[in-house]
């Protein structure tokens, strides 16, 4: 049975840097295995049940991947597309494509800029406080979409 869960969630860096939370704001909701969260997290809840708390750490590479040397490159500034000055951290769109990547200034060398086109959670080990706060056997159509239908299921998909 393939069951729909809402949780509540804070994520920590290795140091115990809070990542993201979603504390005083929307639980999160998906359909196990339906791809709405990432897969090493699904795979980790399949037996928490309402009510539960509880501590998830899923290693980097079954959450963003390894960190990919390969992604980092030294550009000039001249031929980066955005003006005004850069600090080591901004991030932003490589190109005017939608699909550009997002990239992360790494380092900042006179003309030289190192950018880092992984995802800013590659390579790093998550852990994530986990409140289930319901959790449900999935509809057929919610199965059917492969997306939860709402808390009980009887919303609409957009
Ligand atoms: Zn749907």
């Amino acid at each position: 049975m393939r069951r729909v869960v809402t949780f509540h969630y804070t994520l920590r860096d290795p140091s115990g840097r809070v990542l993201d939370t979603s504390a005083g704001g929307e639980p999160i909701i998906y359909l196990e295995g339906g791809g709405q969260i990432i897969d090493g997290l699904d795979t980790r809840l399949r037996a928490a049940v309402a009510g539960a708390k509880l501590r998830v750490q899923v290693p980097a590479a079954e959450a963003y991947g390894a960190h990919d040397a390969a992604q980092v490159q030294k550009v000039k500034r001249a031929a980066l597309p955005v003006g005004g000055e850069l600090k080591v951290g901004e991030q932003f769109k490589a190109g005017e494509d939608r699909y550009a990547p997002v990239v992360t200034v790494v380092a900042i060398d006179g003309d030289d800029v190192t950018l880092d086109a992984n995802h800013p959670l590659a390579g790093v080990d998550l852990t994530f406080e986990v409140e289930v706060v319901a959790a449900r056997a999935a509809t057929a159509e919610e199965l059917q979409h492969g997306h939860p239908h709402g808390a009980d299921g009887a919303g609409h998909c957009h």
